[in-house]
């Protein structure tokens, strides 16, 4: 690619500033991560291109640095820019052909030997590096607040640290979004690494899915395997987004027996039974299911309002009693809105310097009293998104890909993931026998033009407040 196309590239895309702004965010993390000389030679120079499809495209000024750092620093840059760029799934690096060309016109001949020297020099390029830097330092035993919900999932989590049994192998923790899974994986975790001589492999696995495609393309799959086997302790986050991939989950199936064979601690999260998980191989739920399994249920009040007071006490802060018993009522989806809704009282009253009351924090969660009540008829739902486009209820069910039917559909679509509590293939279903995966398409669609889209945005809301009135 050439500069002029790069620059076009950029000016279509009106997110870009944004963009660009996130990737100086991550450059400059990025920066205390490495050592100044790796930075000068490697890193530093690279530039942001463009942010397309959960795909950033990141320019190197020669070959020499787009390899290094394809296999080398990839993985480091990768989970930087995911905090910035939460949907990241790739990074594609391309050579700024410009600079490459001026480079190589100046050391001509000379230039390639260097090249091919340091591409042979290679260290072990690592498919579980990293994995410390992921963990979370409050999700803890310790801070993981036991009630009826989750407690056989904490207490589970806590005997696989203390003995190995194959009773528990491997131990799988399934539940709904939010409601600790990862905050247990992380304890167990921190627990392992109090034993040095344990080793432990923590990631999750759309990373893992990331690392076995590395390792095709590397041809290094042979090594990528060894990396994994060596491991005590494997722990795997969200398990659920390998569903689909065909030869990600044989590798998985494949190292999973190893690692059960060899007697090592296997520990997998995902969001749902490993029965219920969409696309996954029959031979694998089997396997999955063979040790313990157990779900982590939606709180109820009395754990909420444990975790209110406990949580109000890491802040050393205080609320009325009277409003930590309106937050246990309302906020009922998950405890990461419960969290994010304490963490907004408290700013609010810190930054004003006084002490709320119930009207105050009523007006302050508006937004999270909303997504917390649930309207449960997607009958409702098409009813009002087709009168709000003037389209006929039955398009909404129909086949047509018309824009003006498709769109409305696509919203619709979304509407009911977000406002109720039907699967993807349900939603199909309920929307004339449709696929899930035209299901996923459609919220994924709808939820990235929501935030580009004026027009979306303010149609989404129009509706959003017509069905929760
Ligand atoms: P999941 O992985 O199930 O989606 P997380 O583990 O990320 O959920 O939890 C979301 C947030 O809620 C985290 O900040 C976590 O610390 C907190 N959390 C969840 N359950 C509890 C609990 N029982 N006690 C304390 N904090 C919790
Ligand atoms: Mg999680």
């Amino acid at each position: 690619m050439s500069f002029d196309q790069a620059e076009k590239l950029l000016s279509k895309d009106n997110l870009s500033h944004e963009y660009k702004f996130k990737w100086d965010s991550v450059k400059s993390e990025l920066k205390n991560e490495f050592k100044s000389i790796i930075w000068n030679s490697w890193v530093g120079p690279l530039s942001f291109l463009n942010y397309c499809d959960s795909e950033l495209t990141i320019l190197t000024t020669s070959e020499l640095i787009k390899n290094r750092i394809e296999r080398q620093y990839y993985d480091q840059i990768f989970l930087q820019s995911k905090k910035y760029f939460a949907d990241l799934n790739k990074i594609k690096f391309l050579v700024n052909e410009n600079n490459e060309k001026n480079f190589s016109d100046k050391n001509n001949s000379q230039n390639h030997l260097v090249k091919k020297k340091k591409y042979d020099d290679y260290d072990v390029i690592s498919f579980v590096s990293g994995v410390s830097k992921s963990l979370n330092k409050s999700y803890t035993f310790e801070n993981f607040v036991v009630g009826e919900s989750n407690d056989l999932a904490f207490y589970s989590a806590k005997k696989v640290v203390q003995k190995f049994s194959s009773n528990y192998n491997p131990l799988f923790l399934y539940g709904g979004v939010g409601l600790g899974k990862t905050h247990l994986l992380n304890s167990i975790a921190w627990e392992i690494q109090k034993d040095s001589k344990r080793k432990f492999i923590y990631m999750s696995a759309e990373r893992f899915m990331y690392q076995f495609i590395k390792s095709i393309k590397f041809k290094e799959t042979i090594t990528f395997k060894e990396q994994f086997r060596s491991a005590d302790v494997f722990m795997i986050d969200d398990l659920q987004f390998i569903g689909g991939k065909e030869s990600t989950q044989q590798e998985f199936f494949h190292l999973f027996n190893d690692l059960i064979d060899m007697k090592k601690q296997i520990i997998i999260t995902a969001d749902k039974s490993p029965n219920d998980i969409l696309d996954i191989d029959l031979k694998l739920k089997s396997r999955l299911s063979g040790g313990l399994v157990v779900d982590i249920l939606p709180t109820d009040n009395l754990l909420r309002t444990k975790i209110i007071k406990k949580k109000l006490m890491e802040k050393n802060s205080f609320l009325e009693s009277e409003i930590i018993k309106f937050l246990a009522d309302k906020i009922t989806n998950n405890v990461r809105e419960l969290e994010g809704a304490i963490n907004k009282i408290i700013a609010y009253s810190d930054l004003m310097k006084i002490n709320l009351d119930l009207n105050k924090v009523q007006e302050l969660l508006v937004d999270f009293l909303r997504t917390n009540i649930k309207v449960t008829s997607i009958q409702d739902i098409q009813f009002h998104v087709s009168k709000y486009f003037n389209i006929n209820f039955s398009d909404l069910c129909s086949k047509s890909r018309s824009r003006f039917i498709s769109r409305p559909r696509q919203i619709a679509m979304y509407l009911s993931k977000e406002l109720t509590e039907f699967s993807y293939p349900d939603i199909g279903k309920l929307f004339g026998g449709k696929d899930h995966t035209t299901v996923i398409h459609a919220v994924n669609k709808i939820k990235n033009l929501y935030l580009i889209d004026k027009k979306i945005k303010k149609d989404i809301e129009n509706l959003t407040l017509t069905l929760k009135s």
